[in-house]
């Protein structure tokens, strides 16, 4: 599966907010977004002008994509799924990218960041119910128990991210068992409950055009 490998940090500035994707690096001075805080590249720092419709519906959904880690095609997919499903398109949208392993292993705490939590999956450090998943796009369902793998347990990664997870909090829609290493979806969040300045109908407008 394709993925991003440039700077993470670049992202962050080109989007004008922390998107939170390095880990512990985000809550310290060493922040890119908080030395540098305009766009990268030779432009960066020119004054905006009044901005179309249109780019503002692409930056945010640049942004959505940047925040989970996902590329273009596969939000697509995303997108069409949330659109034939019941309920707000933009909700269902959230929904199903809030229900993906790697963020729901980051949102746990067994991650220090999604691209950390997406690379632990990859090389089999999970298993949802007793089985074994490798899959970083596999939609976890409410009910479902996500385990370190016992061999896994001493990955310094993950306990290292166990104990600073305090620092941004372990949501109330997750439940986790840090004596052994377990955790349950509860359900899946509320709107409300998701914290980052998105606003999901500009995604909508832009591909329903
Ligand atoms: Fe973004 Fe984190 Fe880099 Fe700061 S350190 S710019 S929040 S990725």
């Amino acid at each position: 599966m394709a993925r991003y490998c440039g700077s993470s940090c670049r992202l962050c500035r080109r989007e004008n907010l922390k998107l939170f994707l390095k880990g512990d690096r985000c809550y310290s001075d060493k922040c890119a977004f908080e030395r540098r805080p305009y766009a990268p590249g030779q432009h960066g720092q020119r004054r905006g002008g009044k901005y179309s419709d249109y780019r503002t519906q692409l930056r945010e959904k640049q942004k959505v994509k940047r925040i989970y880690g996902v590329l273009e095609k596969q939000f697509r997919g995303y997108y069409y799924r949330a659109d034939q499903a019941k309920g707000i398109t933009g909700v269902n949208l959230l929904m199903s990218l809030e229900a993906r392993l790697d963020n729901v292993v980051y949102r746990m705490g067994f991650a220090s960041s999604r691209t950390q939590a997406r690379q632990l999956v990859r090389h089999g450090h999970f298993l949802v119910n007793d089985r074994k998943v490798n899959i970083p796009s596999y939609q976890v369902k409410p009910g479902d128990v996500i385990k370190v793998h016992a061999e896994s347990q001493k990955v310094h990664q993950i306990v290292d991210a166990m104990e600073t997870v305090l620092r941004r909090g372990i949501p109330n829609w997750v439940e986790v068992n840090k004596s052994d290493f377990s955790g349950t979806l509860k359900s899946l969040p509320n709107r409300e409950d998701l914290t980052m300045p998105i606003q999901e109908q500009l995604i909508v407008e832009l591909y329903s055009k």
